[in-house]
């Protein structure tokens, strides 16, 4: 029995007058609701408004009308569980919600509970305290098995042939029980099988499934650490994080890494890092689109967030990646003025979800711009470490220089990257990436390869990001002083007014222009 079948069997059985599920799982709720009512040898019906109560031997009562139902629900002397299918659509009407504190006020003598079935919270605020919620996890491991297993049956494949394995459980973890059956029908229906060799079909279901709802992505990675040029003290920091995960971890007494803020400017790695990360620890990768959070539908957001925390914790071991989360974040200030408060609660529930969390889901968030970014992201407990991440220095161009070269299956040890390093000063990674790039396009139509003074050449035509933004590269230095550990192994662990930093500084504020 999961953590949700026991506080739902005890809350039934402690006569809750009414409790509200939150789930897309009507097959599951009802097999537990089912489950709990044999055990307490108590009936259960079901309404909604285009039947009526239909009971379990499939008799109706065609009561369709929800005030008439409510009444003769509060009336009825039998005791049972009556589950209400989609009642979010009335709890805005007053009479509705007057009914339902008469039930609550109820004396608790039946064995008697409204099963609200939502897939979003839809309390009104008079009633909040009076009404047990639950969140219905989408299915473990343990029940995919068995989804699984009736698959097999049921489509009669020879089940001697065919082991369910840890990985094929994996692969669809995150999907609720329709979509698991759905995506597994289809794998038979496709290649005859339901073994390990229709993994990738799965994943590709998966990740199609997850991408239609908006808010996460399934992100496919190759770069390993590797790959980023510098930052080694961030890069030293996440591998001893990464070893953190392990049971025998735990039982050291390491606590499970909760993630990371890598703050900094644009084209300088942090979406590098969070998918390189993902790489090097071998977990999935789900890129989290805050802003589409608060899209759509009045009254979906805190169901849109609470669905995608969901499917991460699922999915779990996994990194969860928020790409630039200020945006995503931004109008909290004036959110109780515009929209009563949602952007509030729903930013709420994630920084609690992060302080929470036991699940290990790794969140690598990346901002830009700090000014956005709302103090309560900041406070201790809610990120393990907030990493800046400043321009490259001249080792960490040269390093840069060398990774691009070598993507670009060009020798690096054809090239001054000495030089390369002290003409780029002031550059990021991505224009280090960008002038390789053109160089290339430059010395194909020139019809011969790429060199150093080539791309000295294409350097002289660039101005550099550091140039325009000088004032806010300045802020956000003085701003991460105090508050983020350098990502870079030039300084010491913070950016205090040393000689290097200043000479750092220095050197970007008046880049050498080639
Ligand atoms: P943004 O906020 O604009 O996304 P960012 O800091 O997340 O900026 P990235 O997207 O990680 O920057 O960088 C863009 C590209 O620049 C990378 O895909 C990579 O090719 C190159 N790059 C940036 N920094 C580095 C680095 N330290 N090492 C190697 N390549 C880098």
């Amino acid at each position: 029995m999961n953590r949700f079948e026991e506080e739902f069997e005890l809350l039934l059985k402690c006569k809750k007058p009414i409790i509200e599920v939150v789930t897309y799982e009507w097959q599951k709720l009802q097999t537990a609701v089912n489950a709990i009512a044999g055990a307490n040898l108590t009936k259960w019906k079901r309404w909604n408004q285009s039947v009526g109560i239909v009971d379990t031997d499939g008799s109706i009562e065609p009561i369709k009308d929800p005030l008439a139902l409510l009444r003769k629900y509060r009336d009825d002397q039998d005791s049972y569980y009556l589950i209400l299918e989609n009642f979010n659509l009335f709890m805005n009407n007053a009479e509705v919600i007057n009914l339902l504190f008469e039930i609550v006020k109820m004396k608790k003598v039946k064995q008697k509970s409204l099963i609200i079935e939502t897939s979003d919270v839809c309390l009104p605020s008079a009633l909040a305290k009076e009404i047990a919620v639950l969140d219905m996890p989408l299915p473990d491991r343990d029940f995919i098995k068995k989804i699984a297993q009736s698959v097999i049956i049921n489509t009669e494949l020879a089940t001697d042939r065919y082991a369910i394995t840890e990985q094929l459980l994996n692969s669809v973890l995150g999907l609720t029980t329709t979509e698991v059956e759905l995506a597994f029908l289809k794998a038979v229906q496709k290649y005859g099988r339901l073994d390990d060799s229709v993994i990738d079909y799965l994943i590709s279901e998966k990740e199609h499934i997850i991408k239609k709802d908006g808010l996460l992505e399934y992100y496919h990675v190759s770069d390993g650490m590797d790959n980023i040029g510098g930052l080694k003290s961030l890069k030293n920091w996440l591998s001893l994080r990464g070893k953190a995960f392990t049971q025998t971890a735990s039982e050291f007494g390491l606590d499970t890494p909760k993630g990371v803020l890598l703050l900094g400017l644009p084209g300088c790695g942090k979406s590098l890092t969070a998918k390189c990360i993902a790489k090097s620890w071998n977990y999935p990768l789900l890129r989290f689109d805050l802003g589409k959070v608060f899209g759509g539908v009045v009254g979906q957001s805190e169901a849109n967030m609470r669905r995608a925390l969901d499917v991460a914790k699922t999915i779990a071991p996994c990194v969860l990646w928020i790409d630039e989360i200020e945006k995503g974040l931004s109008g909290l200030g004036s959110s109780d003025r515009t929209d009563g408060g949602t952007a509030s609660r729903v930013f709420g529930t994630l920084l609690t979800w992060m302080q929470e969390k036991k699940e290990p889901v790794f969140v690598v968030a990346t901002a830009n711009n700090i000014e956005q970014l709302p103090p309560e992201l900041l406070r201790k407990g809610r990120f393990d470490e907030i990493f800046f991440v400043d321009l490259p220095s001249f080792e960490e161009r040269k390093e840069i220089f060398r990774i691009h070269l070598a993507q670009k299956k060009r020798d690096p040890k054809g090239f001054d990257l000495d030089l390369l390093a002290e003409k780029t000063n002031g550059l990021t990674g991505a224009e280090i990436g960008s002038l390789i790039a053109d160089s290339l396009f430059d010395a194909f139509s020139q019809g011969k390869d790429i060199d150093t003074d080539g791309i000295i050449a294409v350097r002289r035509k660039l101005t550099p990001i550091s140039t325009v933004m000088s004032e806010k590269i300045a802020a956000i230095r003085e701003w991460a002083k105090n508050r983020a550990r350098i990502a870079g192994d030039e300084f010491t662990e913070e950016i205090q007014g040393t000689e290097q930093v200043v000479r750092l500084k220095t050197e970007c504020y008046n880049p050498l222009l080639g």
